[in-house]
């Protein structure tokens, strides 16, 4: 499969980021009838223009957070307790508490193949990732969505189709 050109991808997110974003504060502020609808649709649109498998960057430049019964099953795979697992590949950020990889690309990141190797394991964060499924998708534009437009392709992508989409419904001009 022909890789995704991230780069790109992040050159259009940063043009466009301002517009995106205020368009999509918009559409959130006014909450629009069926939003949530609308954005399944834009998330289906997505994934027929960004593949994952083509991509991650995510799993290259991003860290999951992780849960301790997480922590304790993927160590178990791999035949480490969780103190070892931690000691190796994880730090908890002073700010938020929360448990993060202790470096980038991923250390289940097969580089190569482009794939996860814990897949059937991973952990939650990077299964919900990038969480367009979510049912308060509106207070997440500010945490979630408005970052990672520079930094996951289907991240801009979705929301050029959803404040696409409201523009056509008349939500947002
Ligand atoms: S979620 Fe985003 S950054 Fe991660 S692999 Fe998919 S398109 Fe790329
Ligand atoms: S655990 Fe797998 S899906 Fe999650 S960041 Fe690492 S390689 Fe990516």
């Amino acid at each position: 499969m022909k890789k995704i050109d991230v780069a790109f991808y992040t050159r259009r997110a940063r043009a466009k980021k301002k517009s995106l974003s205020a368009d999509l504060r918009k559409v959130v502020k006014n909450k629009p009838r069926g939003f949530l609808s609308d954005v399944k649709s834009a998330t289906e649109q997505t994934w027929q223009e960004v593949s994952c498998v083509a991509c991650g960057h995510c799993c290259m430049e991003m860290t999951p957070t992780w849960k301790k019964t997480e922590i304790k099953r993927v160590a178990a795979h791999f035949g480490m307790t969780p103190a070892e697992y931690y000691e190796k590949y994880l730090y908890t950020e002073e700010k938020t508490g929360d448990i993060m990889n202790d470096s980038t690309p991923c250390q289940h990141f097969d580089k190569k193949k482009g794939l996860c190797t814990i897949y059937e394991i991973r952990p939650s964060d990077c299964a919900e990732f990038p969480h367009f499924h979510r049912k308060d998708f509106a207070d997440q534009v500010e945490e979630v969505f408005i970052p990672n437009m520079t930094r996951c392709p289907a991240t801009l992508v979705m929301v050029e189709k959803i404040t696409a989409i409201m523009r056509e419904k008349g939500v947002i001009k």
